[in-house]
């Protein structure tokens, strides 16, 4: 908030129920980076918990503020509570400046020729990439920062809110090999990963490889905005195309959660809903054992441990252990988008939910629910010398390529084989079926 005498001062508001809510990861981390942040602030900046209703409205009379600013965010609950804090703010007198985004392109704003919301990726990047080429001038140089004294902040503690009955006593422990919060990290990482953009588009694919950026997580806490990761990798290269792609798809799904608040928890695909799904205590059995990664499927048991290890997952494993969780477990796939939220370091509504839909098939478009996949052969293709299967299922850290793809028939039996892949298949495709045949038959 700007001050009386023109002074800006600083202010994070500790939401306990935001904070209460989010799992063991994301708790971590979030304190980290805020401390992170005061530090390069020289401790100035104001933490304070509680409503932030009433927070501000309190700070802004005691600095003597008639302006707050506060980045627009996409969510509904973090709309819901601006819409709040602007009402409280402007019967105190004081008014609310919601600037911009963490986007490259806020939500709502690109729409189709009808007006509507973008349905489809390939016409929303479109439209996207003429915005992206926009060079932005950079952050500008922060101004004269007041010191306020504040009171020690208190970080909710214990207890998490909402930990659903099906995670029965799978951890809730911070992952012990989480990476370091902070903007000079993500700013390192940044010009390490800059250097590297060319090769992106031939080696994002391979799980065992550091190819990718791994700055989801900086960019969820705001910690980076993604104009600094365009103007990093400015230039023609087919990797660049390839990274910016993917930050028009955190855009997008931004956009399609702006527009469509209920597909947080709601299908996109209303037929979708009736989907038949297991949620019984056998079920939640099998959810156990994929969450702890023991399906016996080395790259989903990889991806499941990696997630429990270091709190990030590498793409192509998330499709991977996300479609197995729906199509060979025929689970909910609400069940294992909360399990990643609980556990990601870069949790993030939009991104996990949307990624969770699209991966059941069930949300946006590009991934019908008939395409399958088959968890060994993707092992084959994106991980081909085994390097990630050995690096996460420490049991097979002495095995042959071909057990780091499929374990039984080898030498190397760490976990039976959950499930048959081509039993369940058929299992998936017929459930599948009902709800098509039910749709058919309403329209
Ligand atoms: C089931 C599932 C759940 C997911 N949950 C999340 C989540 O909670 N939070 C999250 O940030 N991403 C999520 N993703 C997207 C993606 O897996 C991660 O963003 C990516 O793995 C992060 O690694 P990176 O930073 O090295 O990505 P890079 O490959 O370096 O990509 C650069 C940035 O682009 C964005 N991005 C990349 N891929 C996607 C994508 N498919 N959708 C949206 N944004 C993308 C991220 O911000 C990422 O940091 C999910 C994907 C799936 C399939």
């Amino acid at each position: 908030m700007r001050a009386g005498d023109g002074d800006v001062v600083g202010v994070f508001v500790i939401e306990s129920p935001l904070v209460r809510a989010a799992g063991p990861t994301r708790r971590a981390y979030l304190k980290e980076s805020v401390m992170a942040l005061d530090q390069s602030l020289g401790g100035r900046l104001v933490v304070r918990e509680g409503d932030p209703a009433r927070v501000l409205v309190d700070l802004a009379r005691a600095v003597g503020s008639y302006d707050v600013f506060v980045t627009g965010d996409a969510t509904p609950w973090s709309r819901a509570r601006d819409r709040r804090v602007d009402t409280a703010l402007t019967d105190a007198g004081r008014r609310l400046h919601v600037v911009d985004s963490p986007y490259v392109v806020a939500p709502g704003t690109l729409t189709t020729a009808a007006a509507s919301r973008y349905r489809v990726f390939g016409a929303y990047e479109r439209a996207w990439r003429p915005w992206a080429e926009v060079v932005s001038p950079g952050p500008t140089s922060i101004p004269d920062w007041r010191r306020v004294v504040s009171d020690e902040p208190v970080w909710p503690t214990g207890a998490y809110a909402g930990r659903p009955w099906y995670f029965g006593d799978l951890p809730d422990d911070p992952p012990p090999a989480r990476a370091p919060a902070g903007e000079a990290h993500a700013l390192a990482r940044l010009t390490s990963f800059g250097a590297l953009v060319d090769e992106y588009a031939t080696r994002r694919d391979q799980v065992g490889v550091d190819a990718t950026s791994r700055l989801s997580a900086a960019l969820h806490f705001g910690e980076l905005h993604p104009r600094q990761v365009l103007a990093v990798t400015q230039g023609v290269s087919l990797g660049r195309a390839a990274l910016w792609r993917q930050l028009a798809w955190r855009d997008f799904y931004a956009d399609v959660l702006w527009h469509e608040p209920a597909s947080r928890w709601h299908a996109l695909q209303p037929a979708m809903e009736s989907l038949r799904v297991d949620r019984d205590d056998r079920a939640a059995e099998r959810f156990a054992i994929w969450a702890r990664g023991r399906t016996g499927y080395p790259l989903v048991d990889a991806a499941m441990r990696q997630l429990l290890t270091e709190g990030w997952m590498h793409n192509r494993a998330r499709m991977v252990a996300a479609s197995f969780l729906v199509k060979h477990l025929h689970l909910d796939w609400r069940w294992g988008a909360r399990w990643f939220l609980w556990r990601l370091v870069d949790a993030d509504v939009a991104s996990n939910q949307h990624g969770w839909q699209w991966c059941a098939g069930v949300g946006t478009d590009a991934a019908p629910f008939f395409r399958i996949f088959n968890p060994v052969r993707q092992s084959q293709r994106v991980d081909p010398d085994g390097v990630y299967a050995r690096r996460y299922v420490r049991e097979l850290r002495d095995a042959s390529v071909a057990d780091c793809a499929q374990p039984e028939g080898g030498t190397v039996h760490y976990a039976r084989a959950m499930v048959d892949l081509a039993r369940e298949r058929v299992e998936a495709l017929a459930r599948y079926d009902e709800v098509r045949r039910g749709s058919a038959g309403r329209s």
